[in-house]
């Protein structure tokens, strides 16, 4: 998920091509035409600006986590009307602990409140799933709307769980 202009950035370099074009839009430049790119294909590696992968949004979180408590395991529809989603510091802020994403979980309040500033093992509190740090593309598309021809390589490539995953959120 880049910026149109990086995009077309990337084809005109020969870094990337296009795979799939929005039908009857086309970018102009002084000279050249291009369709306009709705979906490309990296021709080799593209590094991922670290600015991108350390943004550790309460959305992103949530998302990956989707949605539910790694400590008690509910989803966010089964927490009571007080209760609501929070980011839980594996290791607390106030004992070093960062907001890098192995360090950070989604977390009823509940739970939360109940780690307090406790290390997991101090309180035998341990995340459902060890935390990562996830796809860059899963989170971006897990944000926003995709078009049914963008719909279709996320199909290709990712399966149709996460399809279905994505869009049911
Ligand atoms: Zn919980």
């Amino acid at each position: 998920m880049v910026p149109m202009r990086r995009a077309l950035r990337l084809v005109i370099d020969g870094k990337a091509e296009i795979v799939e074009a929005d039908p009857g839009r086309v970018v102009r430049s002084e000279r050249l035409s291009f369709p306009r790119p709705a979906v490309i294909r990296l021709m080799k590696f593209i590094h991922v600006p670290r600015r991108f992968r350390r943004q550790v949004t309460n959305t992103f979180l949530f998302a990956r986590d989707r949605y539910r408590c790694l400590f008690c395991g509910r989803h966010q529809g089964l927490l009571r009307e007080r209760e609501c989603l929070t980011r839980d510091h594996l290791v607390p802020l106030s004992r070093g602990g960062t907001n890098a994403w192995t360090n950070v979980v989604t977390a009823c309040s509940t739970c939360n409140a109940r780690k307090g500033n406790n290390l997991p093992e101090e309180v035998r509190m341990f995340p459902l799933v060890d935390p990562v740090e996830p796809h860059f593309v899963h989170l971006a598309w897990a944000v926003r709307r995709l078009t049914p021809q963008q719909a279709k390589y996320i199909r290709l490539f990712y399966g149709p769980e996460v399809l279905a995953e994505l869009a049911s959120i």
